[in-house]
């Protein structure tokens, strides 16, 4: 069956789902979106999600047409139309059609579309035996420029990091800000591990308040572990016993090689082991059940 995607209030096919070229999503990067993960029919942390969503649009005064209220039912009636028990959702808002001025007042109404399809960002081995990243040169946006806790459609910045990785022959690339300290990955945020001690990134240094981030926080303290939001450096990253990256799209992936510096023993580490066990459990429990038990069964 071919994919129902939700476009402006109605179902269409995917090869019907089209936007004008006049979108200023499409002509300015003028949009905010969220990605959202269902496992095992629950649309995981859709609250949070929707919330973060709706945190970017009042940033840069986007009028989303749909209330807070009702945008959870939407995603979820998107998931269902599809069948679909795991899926990546991407939900999309743009600013709407104007005209090639970058006038954001001529645009009258916001477009909201949403696609529930698979994704699997890194191949099942790498999750099994960890990726190999490269510190990229591009730089974070500055929190003063484009604000990275806006997840806009602005991901050019992001979209260059990917391609240094790429070229490097890494899997993904770390990233740092304007003073040199990591942030996070091209679109992760990144944890260490330096005995028995998790240490993250604050979100001011430049990164997004990643949900998987918060997540992987809370399960940390459940497991009695000590996380420290602290700036650190690429040094701090070589020297790491584990580190690893978490993202809707990425999920929990472990990081064993950076910049040629092999990290702990070269092995995903004890703690990134018990974690990610932890958030398996997670995924199918915190969030909007889809489905009824009798559906499932
Ligand atoms: N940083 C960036 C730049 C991202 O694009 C993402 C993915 N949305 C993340 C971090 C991880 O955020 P989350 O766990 O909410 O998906």
């Amino acid at each position: 069956m071919a994919s129902q995607i939700f476009l402006n209030g109605t179902f269409v096919n995917r090869e019907d789902a089209k936007l004008s070229v006049f979108d200023h999503g499409l002509l300015y990067g003028d949009g905010i979106f969220e990605g959202i993960r269902v496992y095992d029919g629950n649309v995981f942390k859709l609250r949070e999600h929707i919330r973060r969503l709706y945190d970017s649009a009042k940033s840069i005064l986007i009028q989303i047409p749909y209330s807070q209220d009702e945008m959870p039912e939407l995603v979820c009636e998107t998931v269902r139309r599809n069948q679909l028990s795991s899926a990546y959702i991407r939900l999309v808002v743009t600013r709407g059609n104007g005209d090639l001025g970058l006038s954001p007042y001529l645009c009258p109404t916001a477009q909201v579309f949403i696609i529930a399809e698979q994704l699997n960002m890194f191949a099942p081995s790498l999750y099994e035996n960890g990726i190999k990243a490269i510190t990229a040169a591009t730089r974070r946006n500055r929190t003063d420029a484009l604000n990275p806790k806006i997840k806009s459609l602005n991901y050019l910045n992001n979209v260059l990091i990917k391609i240094e990785a790429h070229a490097a022959g890494a899997n993904e690339a770390l990233v740092l800000n304007s003073e040199g300290y990591v942030v996070e990955g091209s679109g992760e945020n990144i944890f260490l591990v330096r005995d028995e001690i998790l240490y993250t990134p604050p979100a001011y240094l430049g990164a997004l308040e990643g949900i998987t981030r918060a997540t992987v926080m809370e399960l940390a303290a459940e497991l009695n572990l000590t996380v420290k939001e602290e700036p650190f450096t690429r040094h701090d990253v070589y020297v790491a016993d584990e580190v690893f990256l978490t993202g809707t799209a990425a999920e929990m992936v472990p990081v064993v090689e950076v910049d040629e510096r092999v990290i702990g023993d070269g092995r995903p580490g004890a703690v990134t082991k018990k974690l990610h066990k932890a958030f398996q459990v997670c995924t199918r429990r915190d969030g909007v059940q889809l489905y009824s038990k009798e559906e499932i069964s």
